[in-house]
């Protein structure tokens, strides 16, 4: 076998997959069918809990620095043109005020605020890091054509730049191949929901200085009322180079757009077009035998509300412990297969939030109407309609902090059952919880480190408060199925009162899996659930 995992895709999400991987030891070959990473832009925004993810990783300040300058405003506007007053505002802070926001509280919140990056900085910078690590190998201008499995192994056939085919053995194979996947199809696994639902073009400008001449303010998204195209112009990490979004008929009809929705004399440079499909989708199954899929592979979102490649992450995430642990033989059988209970799920839910997300935006353009600009009192109605609705819609895409980071395993085989109901794990607003199967959440110590920072890359036993319950036949059961385990006794009242237990069970990706007040009766039942061996 060359190789343990076969990693196909080095997008965002291939790329997460392959650090997370060769952090923990295991060896990866990571190929990419282009030869450079991506040019044109796509993502611009990683959400509270991808940059939760990249600091575990290591690399939250890298991506910070290589982003949007900290200090930048992350506003929303709507207005008639970059040039007028805005009809709307709606502020949201820099990463510097909302760092400071975090610092100054400590209730559970995310420990790490959003950050704008674009997706063609982003994916360079991941690859940088990916290549230093010593199990992982990188291979672009090598695709994917076809592979096949059997109990022990995949055996997949790629194509170099030079035209020649090789095989390549792997222990598992991961799809992180993009809507399109290769590794999707072959499966023969279908997409199910809304493919196709409206095509837009895409153009990347670069502007030298609109970004200090705008009248109504710095931010990162611009809304244009004017139908019925509703220009759409999103900020880039440069500062200097930004996208427009609209159902143009030509790629020529782009740079008029801009020019109209900019409505004052500033010099600009169109870079790129291309066209791109929305899409409400999500896989039917998320693998077979030793194949997964993973990212834009297994769910296709409309990007309004940010959930595309941060939901991969999330995937990512999720896949990368088990597979780790599979192959180290701690993983049980049925750990691997919680991939898809947990995650699919999660993609149902994050197609269904873009999709009202859309139809948000949807409704507050239906407000519009041709006299939108006029200064008379029937121009001053359509704007005051277009103000009220989207001050309500437009937060569906904005103010989701739950969806993206209040995400909860409800039902998982690898999370211990808790009676009861447990809260809603598809509320829009964040709520710390620890409930079986939500996120740790993140508690400021004493001593003015995170909690967080504290739990290795293995299971956590969190012993809280001064009572220092004894969990020692938890940790045996653990340890006897040869799981990695850190026990960790924190006295400091502010965990015990957020987290609200005296024992908690944490997995290697944050998420608990048991938590208790009394020493674990069932502490071989739970060592089960937790690394898959449950019956
Ligand atoms: C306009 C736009 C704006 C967006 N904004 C956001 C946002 O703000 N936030 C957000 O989270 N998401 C956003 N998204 C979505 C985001 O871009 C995608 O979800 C993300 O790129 C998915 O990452 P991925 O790694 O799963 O797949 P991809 O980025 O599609 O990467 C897949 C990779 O696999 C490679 N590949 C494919 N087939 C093979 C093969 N057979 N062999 C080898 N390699 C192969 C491809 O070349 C590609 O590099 C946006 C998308 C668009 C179009």
């Amino acid at each position: 076998m060359e190789t343990q995992v076969l990693v196909v895709g080095a997008g965002p999400v291939g790329l997460t997959l392959a650090l997370d991987l060769g952090r923990r030891g295991v060896s990866c070959m990571l190929i990419e069918r282009n030869e450079t990473s991506i040019q044109l832009p796509k993502m611009e925004r990683c959400n509270a809990r991808t940059m939760e993810i990249y600091r575990r990783l290591g690399i939250a300040e890298k991506v910070r620095d290589a982003g949007l300058p900290r200090g930048a405003p992350m506003d929303v506007f709507l207005a008639t043109s970059m040039a007028d007053p805005a009809i709307v505002r709606l502020p949201y802070p820099s990463v510097a005020e909302a760092k400071a926001g975090i610092a100054a509280h400590n209730d559970g919140r995310p420990l790490e605020p959003y950050q704008l990056i674009s997706q063609y900085t982003l994916e360079p910078l991941l690859r940088a890091i990916v290549e230093t690590l010593p199990g992982v190998s990188v291979r672009f201008g090598c695709e994917l054509t076809t592979f096949t499995q059997d109990a022990n192994l995949v055996s997949a056939t790629v194509r170099t730049s030079t035209g020649a085919n090789e095989t390549i053995r792997a222990a598992y194979l991961i799809g992180c191949d993009g809507g399109s996947s290769t590794v999707r199809k072959q499966l023969g696994i279908p997409l199910q929901g809304e493919g196709n639902i409206r095509k837009l073009r895409q153009a990347l400008f670069l502007c030298e200085d609109l970004y200090e001449r705008i009248p109504m303010g710095k931010g990162r998204h611009y809304h244009i009322a004017e139908g019925p195209l509703f220009p759409f112009i999103i900020l880039q990490d440069s500062t200097r180079h930004w996208t427009l979004h609209a159902a143009a008929s030509s790629d020529g009809e782009m740079a008029d757009i801009f020019k109209r929705s900019l409505a004052m004399p500033i010099g600009f440079r169109m870079l790129s077009v291309n066209e791109w499909t929305q899409h409400l989708l999500c896989a039917e199954r998320y693998g077979e035998g030793r194949v997964f899929i993973a990212g834009d592979a297994a769910h296709l979102v409309i990007p309004t509300g940010g959930l595309g490649m941060n939901t991969g992450v999330g995937d990512a995430i999720d896949l990368s412990w088990k597979l780790a642990a599979t192959l180290a033989g701690w993983g049980g059988p049925r750990l691997l297969a919680s991939y898809q209970s947990e995650r699919r799920p999660i993609g149902l839910r994050n197609v269904k939030v873009s999709a009202a997300a859309m139809s948000g935006r949807l409704s507050w353009r239906a407000a519009y109407r041709p006299g939108v600009r006029q200064n008379t009192p029937e121009g001053a109605a359509i704007r005051a309609e277009m103000a009220k609705r989207f001050d309500v819609e437009q937060r569906k895409v904005t103010e989701i902090l739950g969806i993206e980071a209040g995400y909860r395993y409800a039902g998982s085989p690898a999370v211990w059952r808790e009676p009861g109901e447990g809260p809603d794990p598809d509320n829009p607003r964040f709520v710390a919880t620890t409930w079986p199967g939500a996120r740790l959440p993140h508690v400021w110590l004493n001593d003015g480190t995170a909690l967080h920072d504290r739990l290795g890359p293995g299971y956590t036993l969190l012993r809280l408060g001064k009572k220092r319950l004894d969990t020692s036949n938890l940790a045996r059961a653990l340890r006897a199925r040869g799981a990695p385990l850190e026990v960790l006794d924190i006295g400091d009242e502010p965990a015990r009162a957020i987290y609200g237990y005296d024992a908690l069970l944490v997995r290697p990706d944050l998420h608990v899996v048991w938590r208790g007040n009394q020493s674990p009766e069932a502490a071989e039942a739970i060592a089960a659930v937790a690394t898959g061996h449950n019956p």
